[in-house]
């Protein structure tokens, strides 16, 4: 056996390894208790197949499609393709859900985040950011309740996995958002704008929950419902690199990569994960990225830490790390919450480190934090506490 297969053969073993890990954190299903079964967040297959369990036809599954994903009604009353009789038939089976808003919180920049109670009290945080030039802005989404990571410089680290977000909670965070802008195509063709991008870099790691993220990011890349581009979809992952190829070649979004450090040991110490994945294997898989090129760069993210990541000798380490890699760096000043242990780089430290990315030839911008007031900006999000609060 070559080196190579044999690397295959554990890259495949330890992908299903993860993927039977996520199961055992499996969300609840799509039966409501008054028998009724919520269409959300199924493939196109299943909710044909749902279609057919009640004895109708299959183009009946392409409207339903297009009501619900393309023009985000909820109401089978309200879907005039479909005559009365029928209507009223699809209601007694099924609803089309959305996750409940327990609490809707406006920063002074206009970020807003929403906390999105599911049917079983679970509940994950969403925040729209809107573009501070233009007339439009970004969806960040969370994939899990809680993370089972514990990145020692992140809020949500410190709240435990609860379990995984279904399809239908995932793409339910982005749907029940743009209800809260009206933001569906009018009756006079007008599409939306404000909501026309998804960042997956809310609670959780996406890549630990990667079937019921791939089903979602399906369902709103499709071009008869939701239609967003892949080019208008980034997944952040902290390094889960058995999963990156298969997000690659499966979804083909643009990737960003939670780097933050670049020497072992200290990777080690903030992105705990590192153990098992380590920098020089991460690196490989962003390389192998099948959606990368010079036109979509591999985002890194880099959140500056003073003292501890944030030194001219770290920026020319990482220059050196990413040599030949269609990269961006995004530097992050770290967003601190209540009981955090490090405190944010100096702006002057920023700057230089920024300088020595960009002097090779790096685009690097530094992200400035959006709706620090209310607890929203990166890293920042955690669902335990407020819900309790909240109910
Ligand atoms: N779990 C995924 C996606 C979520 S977080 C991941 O780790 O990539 C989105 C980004 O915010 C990540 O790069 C994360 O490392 C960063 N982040 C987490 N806590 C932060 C904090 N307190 N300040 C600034 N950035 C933070
Ligand atoms: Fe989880 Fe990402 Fe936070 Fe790390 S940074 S604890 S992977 S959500």
């Amino acid at each position: 056996m070559s080196l190579n297969s044999h690397d295959a053969a554990l890259t495949a073993a330890e992908r299903d390894r993860i993927l039977a890990k996520a199961a055992a954190f499996a969300p609840p299903g799509n039966l409501l208790p008054d028998g009724r079964r919520d269409l959300v967040g199924l493939s196109r297959e299943s909710l044909a197949a749902e279609v057919a369990a009640i004895g109708e036809q299959k183009f009946r599954a392409k409207q339903l499609w297009h009501w619900i994903y393309h023009q985000g009604v909820t109401d089978f009353a309200l879907m005039s393709s479909i005559a009365r009789p029928l209507q009223q038939k699809l209601a007694e089976h099924f609803v089309v859900g959305r996750p409940e808003i327990a609490a809707d919180q406006r920063s002074s920049d206009q970020t807003r985040k929403f906390l999105f109670k599911f049917r079983d009290n679970e509940a994950v945080e969403t925040v729209y950011i809107p573009d501070p030039v233009e007339d439009r802005g970004a969806v960040c989404i969370s994939s899990q309740v809680g993370c089972t990571l514990s990145c020692r410089f992140c809020h949500t680290g410190t709240q435990r996995l609860a379990r995984n977000l279904s399809a239908a909670e995932i793409v339910g965070q982005f749907m029940a958002a743009r209800d809260a802008y009206g933001e569906w195509p009018s009756p006079k063709g007008e599409t939306p704008r404000l909501l026309s991008t998804i960042v997956l870099m809310g609670m959780g790691e996406p890549l630990y929950n990667y079937e019921n993220v791939a089903t979602a990011m399906k369902i709103v890349m499709d071009g008869e419902g939701i239609g967003l581009s892949r080019r208008r979809i980034t997944l952040s992952t902290s390094g889960v690199v058995p999963m990156m190829d298969r997000a690659g070649e499966e979804l083909g979004v643009n990737l960003a990569v939670s780097l933050h450090a670049v020497r072992d040991d200290l990777r080690d110490e903030l992105v705990p994960l590192n153990r098992k994945y380590p920098i020089a294997e991460l690196i490989a898989a962003c390389r192998r990225y099948p959606a990368a090129s010079n036109a979509r760069r591999i985002t890194f993210e880099y959140v500056m830490l003073d003292g501890i990541n944030d030194t001219p000798a770290d920026a020319r380490a990482l220059v050196q790390l990413l040599a030949g890699l269609p990269a961006k760096v995004n530097l992050i000043p770290f967003n601190p919450w209540p009981g955090s242990a490090y405190k944010t780089s100096t702006p002057a430290a920023i700057r230089k480190f920024a300088d020595i990315v960009l002097a090779a030839g790096y685009s690097s911008p530094v992200r400035t934090p959006r709706g620090q007031d209310i607890l929203a900006a990166c890293g920042q999000l955690k669902s335990d506490v407020e819900l309790r609060q909240a109910s």
